[in-house]
């Protein structure tokens, strides 16, 4: 479904990415692990067209999407929640939601998709009219994941999610993740919290300075 080969990212003269390739199937969670400056977080903003890669090819289907725009790529069914959640501080819960869906203007779906976000994550509901800015650490997670979902996504990006969070909230956060594929949303994950991603993922990525160490499938990656 979504397919990186030989793809390569440089910040000015330093090679953040080495030409990797990875695959994302439909239906799957795959996790992409690694640690600090591994380059996982330059992935994601290289398939979501954030950042320009210098080498290689980025495709869904057979849709070339290499150095696409990020809005056309939007629309092909990719979205990302963010790193640090980067939830709209000034704005409330509902209108973050609201700007998650600005490639649409299907009021209908749009209605469906607030719907949605509040079955998952009841507590958005309940502060819906609260400005993100004031929510707590875990809600504003909980917002950019469901900000992400408001574009009707095909496929779902997500920056470590555990970041900063407490342990009963990561297993709340990653229960939901998993019923978020549960009904079709194929999940990339990106996570340093390895165990806890292989736990929910089909199968593994573990990335080192830009380059993939390991892969395989989560179970065999577990063990490692
Ligand atoms: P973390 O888990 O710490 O967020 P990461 O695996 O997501 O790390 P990246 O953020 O992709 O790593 O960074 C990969 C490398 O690229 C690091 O060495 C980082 O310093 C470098 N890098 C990232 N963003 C920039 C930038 N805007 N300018 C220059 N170098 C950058």
């Amino acid at each position: 479904m979504l397919i990186l080969e030989s793809v390569s990212v440089f910040y000015d003269r330093i090679q953040a990415v080495k030409g990797i390739s990875m695959e994302v199937r439909e239906g799957e969670i795959v996790t992409l692990i690694g640690g600090n400056g591994a380059g996982k977080s330059t992935i994601l903003n290289a398939i979501t067209g954030i950042k320009k890669i210098q080498s290689g090819k980025i495709s869904v289907g057979d849709m070339d999407i290499t150095n696409a725009d990020a809005s056309r790529i939007v629309k092909m069914g990719i979205t990302q929640s963010p790193e640090g959640r980067r939830v709209f501080p000034k704005m409330t819960v509902l209108e973050n939601l609201e700007m998650g869906a600005y490639v649409s203007n299907d009021k209908g779906i749009l209605a469906k998709n607030i719907e949605r976000a509040y079955r998952y994550f009841p507590r958005l509901e309940e502060r819906k009219n609260q400005f993100a800015g004031t929510l707590s650490g875990g809600e504003q997670q909980m917002l950019a994941i469901a900000r992400a979902l408001m574009a009707s996504p095909k496929i779902l990006l997500l920056d470590e999610p555990s970041l900063g969070l407490a342990p009963i909230l990561v297993q709340e956060i990653f229960g939901i993740i998993k019923e978020i594929n549960a009904e079709g949303v194929t999940v990339l994950l990106v996570e340093q919290n390895a165990r806890m991603a292989l736990k929910i993922a089909d199968r593994g990525y573990v990335l080192e300075t830009g380059n993939i160490a390991l892969e395989g499938k989560s179970q065999e990656l577990i063990h490692n």
